[in-house]
């Protein structure tokens, strides 16, 4: 969708408070001495994130209507202010981790929540510095550029991950020589 520079750059608000809350629920009972699961269910929260940030690029944005005409939108004018707006990714975030919370003990599924929470705000700088930064010649951010640049042109199957190529050496969508 598009959308004004602030609007877009919500995220980067919204995201660091509500991850904030997440890691306060996820890491209380670190201090009370239990043994928890907290920190593995961090890691397991940010890989999820990793694969739905991969899925979601894909399968959703890539084939189905009308996400696919709102990316294609975005694909031909990379650096205009166009995505998802911050209230109905975070709603989403926090459905998710209500739902999680309904099934898992408080804290483990605070920690997923925070996980993916961080893995979405990592994604999304990552995107907003590679369509609206420059970069030094050779530098990492350069290299992701060059990266998204190549997914951007008309035809090019992948890649698709942004935070990581992982899920491209997957399934085979990345590109020959990556950086
Ligand atoms: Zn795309
Ligand atoms: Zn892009």
């Amino acid at each position: 969708m598009q959308m004004n520079k602030w609007s877009y750059r919500a995220d980067f608000a919204v995201y660091p408070l509500l991850i904030a809350a997440a890691l306060v629920l996820a890491l209380r009972p670190l201090h009370a001495g239990q043994p928890v699961h907290s920190l593995a269910a961090l890691a397991v929260g940010w890989l999820a994130w990793t694969g739905i940030e991969y899925a979601l690029h894909r399968w959703v944005l890539h084939r189905v209507p009308p996400f696919r005409r709102w990316h294609e939108a975005h694909h031909a004018s990379p650096a205009a202010y166009i995505g998802t707006p911050t209230w109905l990714s975070a709603a989403l975030f926090v459905a998710a981790w209500a739902a999680l919370a309904l099934v898992l003990p408080r804290a483990t599924a605070a920690g997923l929540a925070a996980g993916s929470m961080i893995g979405y705000l990592v994604y999304a700088v990552i995107h907003d510095a590679v369509h609206h930064r420059r970069a030094a010649a050779g530098s990492w951010l350069h290299r992701a550029k060059l990266r998204h640049a190549l997914h951007h042109r008309a035809g090019v199957h992948g890649p698709y991950g942004v935070s990581t190529l992982a899920w491209d050496h997957v399934f085979g969508t990345a590109p020959p020589r990556a950086g």
